[in-house]
């Protein structure tokens, strides 16, 4: 039974999935639970606990085990096997590799969720049969992961493709999770929307203007969620669509500047915010995308794998340990 089995992880802003797989990358059993963090070890903690009862419940015992991928949003030292100030984990290190190198006695690598997703993508998705691919998520944040020629782009600390931290703004005008101005991701992620649609609505006139936007912002936008700017503009609301319009235009720099960079056969899209509202996001980026690229643009789609692609991806990377 020895060396059969592998182990994969996807560390998330939410929660902690785990999962013991064959040779052939066939999912024995999952499990996922709630990311403890309360402290530096709690989430090497919780996947050797979770992983531990996998293995008991596929009857694979910890020897078993060839390789372990750990799939986590950065920024990382990937040689060091840790987190480093992870933007959504309020811990300043989040060792992972070497706890888990003890626990199980095999080998560890740890790769950002952007590179195990286009990898799962490559693998097991739209991108099977394709050497110039690229993923993007836009979720809470903005990630990607790149595959060039057929080589999977990893960079020297594991954050070679940080897509949403491109500057698209020079005027730098909103400021990003990392603490940096004029970021794709400061404009078009999940939780930057609302800071999006609030600016603009300082700068625009609203006076003559009919929208529910105008309660948000009375309201100072406390309660407002990106999915109500896609809701008004799904209902026809013209502000609504206007800003939409705007999240495209600067969609557009961020795929063109992607585009430009790695020159891909296929872009896949991924995160809640474009697979919730895929025409909104897709289409008006779309129309716009050959203004800001001489390359020949790619074929752009959402992803057709759902939420456990980086999972996937995960698998597939302790899969080459
Ligand atoms: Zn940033």
């Amino acid at each position: 039974m020895k060396n059969t089995s592998v182990l994969g992880a996807d560390v998330g802003a939410t929660w902690v999935r785990v999962a013991i797989s064959d040779s052939s990358g066939k999912v024995l059993a999952k499990d996922k639970e709630p990311i403890d963090i309360s402290s530096s070890m709690g989430i090497s903690t919780q996947i050797e606990t979770i992983g531990k009862k996998l293995c008991r419940q596929t009857g694979c015992g910890i020897e078993d085990l060839s390789g372990i991928g750990i799939a986590s949003a950065g920024p990382m030292n990937r040689k060091k096997g840790k987190l480093v100030s992870p933007s959504n984990i309020p811990l300043d290190e989040v060792p992972l590799a070497d706890p888990l190198e003890k626990s199980f006695n095999t080998g560890v690598e740890l790769i950002n969720d952007g590179v195990s997703a286009v990898l799962a993508e490559s693998k097991y998705g739209a991108g099977e049969g394709h050497d110039n691919l690229v993923y993007i998520t836009i979720s809470t944040g903005i990630g990607g992961g790149v595959i060039v020629d057929g080589n999977l782009l990893i960079g020297k600390n594991g954050n070679a493709a940080e897509v949403g931290h491109f500057t698209i703004d020079e005027a730098e005008k909103l400021k990003c999770g990392c603490g940096r101005r004029g970021h794709w991701e400061a404009f078009c992620s999940g939780s930057n929307i609302p800071g999006f649609v609030e600016m603009k609505l300082r700068e625009i006139d609203l006076s003559d203007i009919n929208s529910p936007l105008k309660a948000d912002k009375k309201n100072d936008f406390r309660d407002f969620h990106p999915r109500d700017l896609f809701e008004y503009a799904r209902a026809g609301d013209d502000l609504a669509l206007e800003l939409v319009e705007e999240i495209g235009r600067l969609n557009a720099i961020g795929f063109a500047t992607v585009t430009e960079a790695y020159d891909p056969e296929l872009i896949t899209v991924g995160g809640g915010v474009a697979l919730n509202n895929p025409e909104l996001i897709l289409e008006p980026m779309k129309e716009k995308i050959a203004n800001h690229t001489q390359n020949e643009v790619p074929e752009i789609i959402i992803t057709p794998l759902e939420e456990e692609n980086v999972l996937y991806g995960a698998i597939a990377r302790a899969l080459t340990l």
